[in-house]
């Protein structure tokens, strides 16, 4: 690899108003059954965005071709020009080997930032309802909550290690809910189905943010919307789809063939 991005991660960034950059390998490091924390150098601050935004890495896949890949940041370090993603490795794809394997101080290629969904900043109380590869996420943007505010998060996990905590400002309400897959299907909504309905939605004004699987988040937005939430109470991104890797452009594949 040279020391710049690749032109098509320039022509890219430049269309959606982002940066491209080179990043360093600074660490791997599992955290859990299925997350892979990645720290990266270079442009943290421009890359990193605001909480819920995402960065998209360039990668090679099992046949050699060139992919991207989406991973919300957690957090940033700016006075190390460093920032961290947790990525989820219990899944056969190019995102997955790749930082199981990746050596520090290798470069690789970084499109930031993306992503539109934010926090809300006059809501009372934020729902975070997904999977594990929505945690950096979930937890970026309820670390930029105001206090006294509320965060709620209902993730469902594969193994008892993937309920990862992270630090908040004491004066947050914090409510976290972890729902064992038991082995149902990963398209199957169930368990944060029964999840949120063991919740009891708090009556001032709130916001819920659904990351995770394409198929739950669809059925897990009526669910709120029969709640009574108003739609644009209720943001959702699909971040993977069961059994159909993401597309080369790193969103879920969105037809039904
Ligand atoms: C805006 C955005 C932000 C995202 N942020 C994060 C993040 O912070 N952390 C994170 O881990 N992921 C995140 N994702 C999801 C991540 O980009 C996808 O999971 C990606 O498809 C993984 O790429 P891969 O190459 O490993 O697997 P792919 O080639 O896409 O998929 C291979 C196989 O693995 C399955 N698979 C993919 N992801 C999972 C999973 N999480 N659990 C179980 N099976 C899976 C697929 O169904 C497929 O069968 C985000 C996605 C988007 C669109």
């Amino acid at each position: 690899m040279t020391n710049e991005p690749d032109d098509s991660s320039k022509q890219l960034a430049e269309r959606v108003g982002a940066m491209a950059s080179l990043c360093a390998v600074v660490s791997t490091t599992p955290l859990s059954t299925s997350v892979f924390e990645l720290v990266l150098s270079g442009n943290a601050k421009t890359l990193a965005g605001v909480p819920g935004n995402d960065v998209m890495i360039r990668l090679v896949d099992a046949q050699g071709r060139f992919v991207r890949r989406r991973y919300s940041v957690r957090s940033l370090d700016d006075a190390n020009d460093q920032f961290t993603l947790w990525i989820t490795v219990e899944h056969d794809g190019p995102g997955s080997t790749w930082v199981k394997s990746a050596t520090k101080g290798e470069l690789v290629d970084v499109i930031g930032p993306r992503g539109k969904v934010l926090l809300d900043p006059v809501a009372d109380w934020h729902l975070f309802v997904g999977d594990a590869s929505g945690l950096a996420a979930f937890y970026r943007m309820a670390q930029s909550i105001d206090v006294p505010g509320k965060a709620i998060f209902i993730v469902e996990i594969d193994a008892a290690d993937d309920a990862l905590s992270a630090p908040f400002d004491e004066g947050l309400g914090v409510t976290g809910i972890f729902v064992d897959r038991q082995g149902r299907s990963t398209s199957d909504p169930e368990g944060l189905l029964r999840g949120l309905a063991a919740f009891e939605l708090p009556p001032d004004l709130g916001h819920a943010y659904l990351f995770g699987e394409f198929h739950i988040m669809r059925v897990l937005e009526s669910a709120l919307l029969d709640r009574g939430l108003r739609p644009e109470q209720v943001s959702h991104k699909a971040f993977w789809r069961s059994g159909r890797s993401n597309a080369d452009h790193g969103e879920p594949v969105k037809s039904e063939v």
